[in-house]
């Protein structure tokens, strides 16, 4: 058989198998309609495009539930056909017999279809019309700041952000101090440091308290960094971040760090186990200052570990030694990826301020037998 044959059967039984599922939960009165959409499921991979507009033609005389339609568009959109997706729920949108919250949810998916043709403009339409139906403007809201985060467009998503304020305060603050980073980061990668400060102090007004107010000043811009590490020290987190950003942007010197880290320590015992966890995950941080602040974090974290290892004595150690030690305790704490969301437990090895799965802000936590 040639295998555009066997491609179309595929895409038949699949789409005649979620036709079956819409049949079985829509009861008796989908007989007759589900005998029709057999029909066009068996026409579908050879003739998609009369079947679809059979099926438009079919949905417009009559006042079937919409279901199986959605159920068609999206089968279409999986596939990369985005055209077809976007006329029937174009046709959905339009058909007055239907309820409000139907066709509002129709427009959530022109708007994605939209988006999946690269047709972000498009795609911002339709959310912002979707926005003025209240019960899926919260839905509509998020995917604005989906398209504006696509764009890099830091502007808008603060007056998206804005906007989702007045209908979930917690979640709108949140991300808009998020966006305004956003801006002062962009601003501070392009030398702009006068107007990165500003957009620091406007989110930092927001009230939110984010990780990140602490970190990112301190990272981009580290003109006194034993302060900003100073202020960072009432959470261990944001002092971890702060560590690691300050020599992956500016390539601290092992020295500055250290002098940077034992003052730290010194002042804030309670910050050691962070600070040992923070040497753990950049291994070239260490030099023999260092070795000292992750031995003292050791010994009081682990003192069965540090007894092996003879932690009393961190001047006698080696690089190799603190080596294969890093190596012992990264596969005690499940080796990399070093980094868990909170909310949907994605592991990840690098630090990101929003997870790559569910798109939560500020939910990756450290997993090292180090975390505090
Ligand atoms: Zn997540």
């Amino acid at each position: 058989m040639p295998p555009d044959f066997l491609v179309s059967m595929a895409g038949g039984l699949i789409l005649a198998a979620a036709l079956g599922y819409w049949y079985a939960r829509s009861g008796d009165s989908g007989r007759g309609l589900h005998r029709r959409f057999r029909e066009y499921a068996q026409q579908l991979p050879r003739r998609s495009e009369k079947a679809v507009s059979a099926y438009l033609a079919q949905a417009e005389e009559e006042s079937s539930e919409p279901g199986a339609a959605f159920e068609l568009a999206a089968y279409f959109r999986s596939g990369g056909d985005w055209r077809r997706a976007l006329q029937i729920h174009e046709s959905i949108a339009a058909r007055e017999d239907l309820d409000a919250a139907t066709r509002a949810h129709a427009g959530l998916e022109i708007g994605d279809d939209y988006r999946a043709a690269g047709m972000l403009d498009r795609a911002e339409e339709a959310y912002v019309r979707t926005a003025e139906y209240l019960p899926l403007r919260l839905n509509a809201l998020e995917r604005q700041l989906g398209v504006c985060e696509q764009l890099s467009d830091w502007e808008r998503a603060v007056g998206v952000a804005e906007q989702v304020r007045s209908e979930d305060s917690s979640l709108g603050s949140k991300l808009r101090c998020h966006y305004l980073c956003e801006l002062a980061a962009q601003a501070a990668g392009a030398g702009e440091m006068r107007r990165a400060r500003s957009y620091w102090r406007k989110a930092a007004r927001g009230g939110d308290e984010s990780a990140r107010l602490l970190v990112d000043p301190a990272v981009l811009d580290p003109r006194d960094p034993s302060r900003s590490l100073a202020l960072a020290a009432s959470n261990p987190e944001a002092a971890v971040l702060i560590l690691l950003g300050l020599a992956g942007r500016h390539g601290f010197a092992g020295t500055q760090i250290d002098e940077l880290l034992e003052g730290l320590v010194a002042d804030h015992p309670a910050l050691g186990p962070a600070v040992g966890c923070a040497l753990l995950m950049e291994p070239e941080l260490l030099c023999p200052v260092s070795a000292r602040c992750l031995f003292a974090a050791l010994e009081e974290r682990l003192p069965a570990f540090a007894r092996v290892y003879g932690a009393g004595e961190p001047a006698e150690f080696s690089m190799e030694s603190l080596n294969a030690l890093i190596d012992e305790l990264g596969a005690a704490s499940g080796g990399p990826p070093r980094w868990r969301c909170t909310i949907c437990g994605h592991r990840d090895e690098a630090h990101g301020w929003r997870c790559n799965e569910c798109g939560a802000w500020e939910s990756a936590r450290l997993i090292s037998v180090l975390a505090p």
